[in-house]
């Protein structure tokens, strides 16, 4: 195993220094307060040591799982840290939306009107008042993501609006991966667009939409486009894969 491919604590803070200051700047560039982008530290595949160290280390409160499954394990080990806040970054089954509302403070991914239904329920039967939650936007359309298209929003909001205890907070989306980041610059443009038009709507509760884009090879463009919550694993943790 190759001992540089796994960040001990040390490369782990100075790691997640860099991406707080390069989200800094990103946000200063184009004249955002920088206090307006939250950091989710995307901590998929990572053992609960390492987002304690990432806490304890670097003050990070906010991490993003992509399964429900996976996820439940690491909270509960780490209940004893203080003020962390999980964020479901992963596509939901509906058989897993139960523990998702019990374990979760955002789900980023809620895409269909069923889902939004099923989540309702389940907070009134759980007792939860208030589950806040993004709308999941596949601009692109592609077949194999998950997210709703610009022309299922509508029914998607409608849903939202009937809705008293899911919470819709903004929207999200995960563009198609290309190298560079310009030609990716396009599908932020265009979720901050969406965001402004339902935000103009009332569809956030009267209250500004949140915009999750970007991830560890982009999150700059992403902010100086809007976004106000970067998802940025590799950058943080280092790489995934065959070392753990
Ligand atoms: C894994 C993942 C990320 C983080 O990816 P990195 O490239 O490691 O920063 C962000 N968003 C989603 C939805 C993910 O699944």
């Amino acid at each position: 195993m190759d001992s540089e491919a796994r960040p001990d604590g040390s490369d782990l803070r100075a790691r997640a220094v860099e991406v707080m200051a390069r989200i800094e700047r990103a946000a200063r560039r184009v004249g955002r307060d920088p206090a307006a982008v939250k950091l989710v530290a995307v901590s998929k595949t990572h053992p609960a040591a390492l987002v304690r160290e990432a806490a304890e280390s670097a003050g990070l409160r906010e991490f993003g799982e992509n399964r429900v499954q996976e996820a439940e394990g690491k909270i509960a080990e780490l209940r004893d840290v203080p003020e962390l806040r999980w964020h479901l970054i992963g596509h939901l089954q509906p058989n897993k939306a139960r523990k998702a509302v019990r374990l979760f403070d955002l789900i980023h991914t809620v895409d269909s009107a069923s889902l939004v239904e099923r989540l309702e329920r389940i907070c009134v039967e759980e007792g939860r008042e208030r589950l806040e939650v993004l709308a999941q936007v596949d601009l692109a359309g592609e077949a194999t993501k998950s997210g709703a298209t610009e022309a299922e929003l509508p029914a998607l909001f409608e849903l939202f609006g009937r809705s008293s205890r899911v919470r819709c907070k903004g929207l999200m989306t995960l563009p198609p991966f290309f190298e560079e980041v310009e030609r990716v610059r396009p599908f932020f443009r265009r979720l901050r667009e969406l965001r402004d038009e339902w935000e103009a709507r009332g569809a956030f509760g009267g209250e500004a939409g949140e915009l999750s884009m970007g991830m560890s090879h982009d999150y700059e463009a992403a902010i100086e486009e809007g976004a106000t919550l970067v998802r940025v694993g590799t950058a943080v943790f280092g790489e995934r894969g065959a070392a753990r």
